[in-house]
């Protein structure tokens, strides 16, 4: 392909994009296939000779869009945002014009240098402590990580990648004062905490990184008890076995629970514990200065995340971390070869040692354009529009006697219908049978809970209206065919 038919198909696919959000509002937020359905729509061989690129662009209609289910329609509701915008989408198809790889700084300095300037940007815009930024004068500093390049599901690169660096520390730290012992004496004792709330990749972090992940059950708010944990921590001690890292949540994946940072962080500063902190989507909240109480304590934290993915209006993946010193990371993770030898830097830090893969897309592209092109304030408005949104939807379950609401932080609203549990279920069975809203469902305090989230950047209150009248007419159904339940 010339560059002329490029700026022909790519044109193209900039009006197929375009009129693709011009028009979701009326797609069907499901996709309405059945496993293997493509399978059905596709040759089983490559093509010998090569299709023409208009072709291909329709059987995007054809083959792709039925399989789609719409994140962005005002009418997705599930999981959490998923973050997207114009400016992203520009920026990752300059970032794949350009595709250098970026193993280190001389391999195209731009990427290093403005993944460098972006994370003090962001790290300014959440008001994080100095000490966590490249620009400060110790040793901490920020990296953009893939998340879930490299692992599948909900897997995130920075929990597991902090959680090596903490077994790597604590190594070291025990032997610096007992040279006798030996690292797999000691690695074999190592042992980490979380919630039961938190995600799903924390978990599987242990999984990945050998170190038993000990889940301690959430209190009624759903957040993290400092008493628990503390408790945890010394009956592992008595069993010999040695306590090395902690995963706090701000923002929890079922309820969006904060964990209280001002109680945890000095419980694992004193034991000697790495702190790491998971704001994957809750922390884009801390841009808007009414919400940063939410963070209080986020001092005692050796490494912070959240992604301007999810709710930053960045396209995945880009998840931002900061540690408080980056030679836990470099000196844990630090291989070279003849081949990526560099310029001495001083300044600048060489990535590839900050995390696991070697080669790092242009991630701080898309950033940098959203950024500029929203400003502060353009993301701090999103921001509390999204959370307005959710209030007003709170609202309509408080106003309403038969529901019950169960929780609502930022924009993520649970509730049920009084009663018992199954009469939610049968509910959120018949809205999901339904198809015009997408939910998901989850347990509370022991209640089953329909869990409400503003996700569509799309989304306005008409659209809000139309989900509760959703709801409210099969809640209807529910109660004049099961309310014997009750
Ligand atoms: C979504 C989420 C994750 C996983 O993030 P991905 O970017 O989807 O890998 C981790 N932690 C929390 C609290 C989350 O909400």
């Amino acid at each position: 392909m010339n560059t002329d038919q490029f700026r022909q198909f790519g044109k193209a696919a900039v009006d197929y994009i375009a009129d693709y959000f011009d028009s979701i509002k009326n797609r069907p937020v499901f996709h309405s296939v059945h496993p293997g359905y493509l399978q059905e729509l596709i040759p089983a061989e490559p093509p010998r000779r090569g299709d023409l690129w208009k072709d291909v662009l329709q059987d995007v209609d054809r083959v792709i869009m039925p399989g789609i289910t719409h994140w962005h329609s005002p009418n997705f509701h599930a999981y959490f945002s998923a973050a997207n915008s114009f400016p992203a989408i520009v920026g990752e198809m300059m970032g794949a014009g350009f595709t250098s790889i970026g193993i280190n700084w001389m391999a195209s300095p731009a990427y290093t240098e403005l993944e460098v300037a972006m994370m003090n940007w962001l790290g300014k815009l959440l008001h994080l402590p100095e000490h966590f930024l490249n620009c400060s004068d110790g040793p901490g500093g920020g990296v953009i990580q893939a998340y879930k390049t490299y692992f599948q599901g909900s897997a995130s690169e920075t929990t597991l990648l902090c959680l090596l660096a903490a077994k790597e520390k604590k190594v070291r730290d025990l032997k610096a004062l007992n040279p006798d012992l030996n690292d797999t004496e000691i690695k074999t004792k190592l042992v980490a905490y979380s919630s039961d709330q938190s995600n799903s990749s924390v978990e599987r972090a242990g999984l990945l990184g050998s170190v038993p992940m000990r889940l301690i059950p959430a209190d009624e708010d759903g957040k993290f008890p400092a008493n628990k944990l503390l408790e945890a921590m010394r009956k592992d001690r008595a069993q010999g076995l040695i306590p090395c890292y902690v995963v706090a949540c701000l923002g929890t994946t079922p309820t969006c629970a904060f964990d209280d940072l001002t109680e945890l962080g000095p419980i694992c500063n004193q034991e000697n514990v790495w702190l790491h902190v998971d704001a994957a989507y809750a922390g884009a909240a801390f841009s808007c200065p009414e919400y940063r109480y939410l963070m209080e304590g986020v001092e005692y934290a050796d490494s912070f995340n959240f992604s301007p993915h999810k709710w930053m209006l960045v396209n995945f993946d880009c998840s931002a971390m900061w540690v408080r010193n980056a030679r836990f990371l470099t000196d844990a993770f630090q291989v070279d070869r003849i081949y990526l030898k560099s310029k001495q830097l001083t300044s600048i830090p060489e990535y590839r040692h900050w995390r696991i893969p070697l080669g790092g897309k242009f991630r701080a592209l898309k950033l940098w354009f959203v950024l500029r092109i929203y400003g502060v304030e353009g993301i701090q408005n999103y921001i509390r529009h999204q959370v307005a949104l959710a209030k007003y939807f709170e609202q309509l379950v408080v106003d309403d006697s038969r529901f019950e609401l169960c929780c609502s932080n930022m924009g993520l609203v649970c509730f049920q219908l009084r009663g018992d549990n199954e009469l939610t279920e049968i509910l959120f069975e018949k809205i999901i049978e339904n198809r015009n809203i997408f939910v998901l469902s989850g347990y509370f305090n022991g209640k089953y809970v329909i869990r409400f989230s503003i996700c569509s950047q799309l989304t306005e209150r008409c659209d809000i209206d139309n989900a509760w009248q959703e709801i409210v007419s099969q809640a209807k159904f529910v109660l004049r065919h099961h309310g014997g339940l009750r």
